[in-house]
């Protein structure tokens, strides 16, 4: 009796075990389902984000620097007289354009010129161009004269004392590509620089009638490294702003 009980109840144990286990195994395949069915749902709901080739690879700057080249005088107002009797009109459009098509090449800038040919702009038109289009640079480009043929070297005027380090930068660059002599850089009350709102300096790139920075201010050769020399003062100047801002913010 005691031994038939004893494998009666084990027989009863086994049993409930053995359903246990049944239930346990079919909870656990129908919960798994269950998931991979969501799983595909919100897959299908949202897939997933890959970045575009134009979010990741195309390079865009943080920001674009809409530049204002301002071709000296043109037109009815020939500007100095050279020592060849060449008007410095001439050189300042093919000079601008030089550094227009330099900072076309560069995507961070954004250039924009106040004459492409041979045209009269009126003085105060000039920083109008660049205040309107709230540009972040105006370049005014001219090249000096004096009496006496041996003077030369290079200036770069500002009207606004938070000018001085762009006109200081650009000085720089250009006095260092041309190698004429550094006349340093001076507070002048131009009107181009007076009615600008934004950024302004003006340079003097060497004097025309002095006949070797002439001939260097003439020729494609110096044309080329002052074009340069002006496209590398801005990168510096716009590169130092943008680290004292992360610096500051
Ligand atoms: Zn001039």
């Amino acid at each position: 009796m005691y031994s038939y009980t004893k494998k009666r109840k084990s027989r009863i144990v086994r049993l409930i075990v053995l359903l246990f286990t049944l239930v346990l195994i079919s909870v656990t395949l129908i919960g798994f389902a269950a998931n991979k069915e969501e799983k595909s749902q919100a897959l299908s709901a949202n897939p997933p984000i890959v970045p575009t080739k134009q979010q990741s690879l195309d390079g865009k700057p943080d920001r674009i620097y809409k530049v204002v080249i301002d071709a000296g005088h043109g037109g009815k107002d020939p500007g100095a007289e050279g020592a060849s009797g060449k008007r410095e009109k001439h050189f300042t459009l093919s000079l601008s354009q030089k550094v227009y098509e330099l900072l076309k090449q560069e995507n961070m800038f954004e250039p924009h010129l106040t004459r492409n040919d041979d045209t009269f702009i009126d003085l105060d038109v000039r920083p109008d161009i660049a205040n309107q289009m709230e540009a972040d640079v105006l370049l005014s480009i001219h090249a000096n004269t004096y009496k006496d043929e041996n003077v030369g070297g290079i200036e770069t005027f500002y009207r606004f004392d938070e000018n001085i380090e762009l006109a200081q930068t650009m000085h720089n660059q250009v006095v260092k590509a041309m190698g004429f002599r550094d006349r340093g850089i001076r507070n002048e009350e131009l009107k181009v620089l007076s009615l600008s709102k934004v950024p302004a300096i003006l340079l003097e790139v060497g004097y025309l009638t002095n006949p070797a920075e002439e001939a260097v201010l003439l020729g494609e050769d110096g044309q080329d490294r002052a074009a340069k020399a002006i496209v590398e003062g801005l990168k510096q100047y716009f590169k130092n702003n943008s680290e004292e801002a992360i610096i500051q913010s």
